[in-house]
């Protein structure tokens, strides 16, 4: 449930008046840390959008990035079915784990969050000049301009269909799927568009179909 008037609405009777709260990347999805949050820190969170624990280390509000200046701006909350822990999606400037890494978890765990690090890679290629020595392939793709990437993307199709029908190799296919998703990444920064923007057509799709049956 999305929660408004967030405090208002959580269980506070179990676990001494804390409440267990998942930090989930807004864009791509990773699971970034775990906190405890209390009424306060909730209401601080609200006011900032900085979010905002009870550190039970400290025995204090803490809000991440206090020091470090790496903090997470909140974007949405949700509460789970019975009210006792929080999903919070946020963005991260910077790193979130004091290790210096993106999550305190393993990073990329989630197979899936790749593909938004992968778009973060590519599009960090887009002004770099073709002309330096050992300019990376996708800098070389970017400066060969919009119809060559988009002939790669027609080639990578029709290879990945060929591959499809032709044999039982399905590493073929794994290779050719491979090639034909990153040309489209690289078209759809070229254009400014991430892959959540296909997700979220794909998903309307999908609603419309549920509306429809
Ligand atoms: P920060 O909130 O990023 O300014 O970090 C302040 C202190 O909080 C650090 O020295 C760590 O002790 C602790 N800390 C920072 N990030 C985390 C985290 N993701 N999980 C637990 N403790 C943290
Ligand atoms: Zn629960
Ligand atoms: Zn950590
Ligand atoms: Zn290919």
């Amino acid at each position: 449930m999305l929660i408004k008037n967030q405090h208002q609405q959580l269980n506070w009777t179990k676990n001494h008046g804390l409440i267990p709260a998942i930090i989930q990347h807004a864009e791509s999805g990773e699971v970034l840390m775990l906190g405890h949050m209390n009424k306060e820190s909730i209401i601080k969170t609200e006011q900032t959008k900085h979010i905002t624990f009870f550190s039970r280390s400290k025995n204090r509000l803490w809000t991440k990035g206090e020091k470090s200046g790496n903090i997470l701006k909140l974007i949405n909350w949700y509460s789970d079915c019975d009210q006792d822990a929080l999903l919070i999606f946020a963005l991260p400037h910077g790193p979130t784990c004091h290790n210096n890494t993106s999550s305190c978890f393993h990073p990329g765990i989630a197979e899936l969050s790749f593909l938004h690090q992968l778009e973060n890679i590519i599009s960090s290629k887009k002004n770099i000049s073709s002309y330096l020595p050992n300019t990376s392939y996708t800098s070389h793709l970017y400066a060969s301009g919009v119809k060559r990437i988009a002939q790669k993307v027609g080639e990578e199709g029709l290879e990945t269909a060929l591959a499809a029908i032709s044999c039982c190799n399905t590493k073929e296919l794994i290779n050719e799927a491979s090639d034909l998703i990153y040309h489209l990444l690289v078209l759809l920064q070229h254009k400014s568009l991430n892959f959540n923007a296909i997700i979220k057509e794909l998903k309307i799709r999908n609603n419309n179909n549920k509306l429809n049956q």
